[in-house]
């Protein structure tokens, strides 16, 4: 047997010729051809198997600095997630993301909505802490973007808000600034995404609140509009 491909298919080719030649000598007149069964469409992994998959991840330079990995919470059939930027010290130290000032404020964002965290899922474009809570790179946001759609993948929402800029672009694949962005819907691969402006800028712009909670209720009449299940949490458990 040659180690050279071409060879080898050449001498394929010419062996199932020779087999056709054969039987068409013994009277065959007609080959079915069956082509190969197409692969079953990949089943979207759950959040928990997308967890397993992340591993202790050492994919970019961010492992370095970390406490932990933060990779999400709440509801894994949320009809609605948020998506942030990056932990912060806090959520570095808890694990879990927006419990630092900026998460506060988004609590209180989300039940004002007339809902609770647990109702909705919550997460990051990156899944650890930049030092010093740098802007993150290009190279880090890549790393971690198969995991965030892994994740949107599993949840499956109705809605998705992206929290300021870095989360917006990411998603949307743009650089349009998020005061461009921001107050619109886009589609995520058939899911209505709505950017608006991320909590921490509003602790520092606190006059910016009626501008994310004039999208927050522009978010809350589509969802009505989507029906009763995209407003009503799903079941909790994956
Ligand atoms: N800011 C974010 O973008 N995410 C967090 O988890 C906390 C603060």
């Amino acid at each position: 047997m040659t180690s050279d491909p071409r060879q080898a298919l050449r001498e394929i080719v010419t062996d199932v010729r020779a087999y056709l030649e054969a039987q068409q000598a013994m009277g065959l007149e007609h080959a079915a051809v069956k082509w190969p069964e197409a692969p079953p469409p990949a089943r979207p992994l759950s959040l928990a198997e997308v967890r397993e998959e992340l591993g202790e991840c050492t994919r970019c330079k961010l492992h370095r600095h970390r406490t932990q990995i933060v990779f999400g919470v709440g509801n894994p059939k949320a009809s609605l997630v948020f998506v942030g930027e990056a932990p912060g010290a806090d959520e570095d130290a808890q694990g879990e993301p927006f419990v630092g000032r900026a998460g506060q404020l988004l609590t209180k964002i989300i039940q004002a909505m007339g809902m609770q965290r647990e109702d909705v899922y919550i997460c990051n474009i990156i899944k650890c802490r930049p030092p010093n809570n740098r802007t993150p790179e290009t190279e880090e946001i890549l790393a971690c973007q198969p995991f965030l759609v892994k994740q949107l993948q599993a949840i499956r929402p109705k809605f998705i808000c992206a929290l300021g800029g870095p989360a917006a672009q990411t998603l949307l694949r743009t650089k349009e600034p998020i005061s461009r962005l921001r107050g619109k819907f886009y589609d995520f691969h058939g899911i209505p995404l709505l950017p608006t402006y991320h909590p921490a800028f509003l602790l520092r712009n606190p006059y910016e609140k009626k501008t994310v909670w004039e999208d927050m209720k522009l978010l809350l009449r589509e969802m009505q509009r989507a029906g009763p299940q995209a407003l009503a949490p799903g079941e909790s458990g994956s």
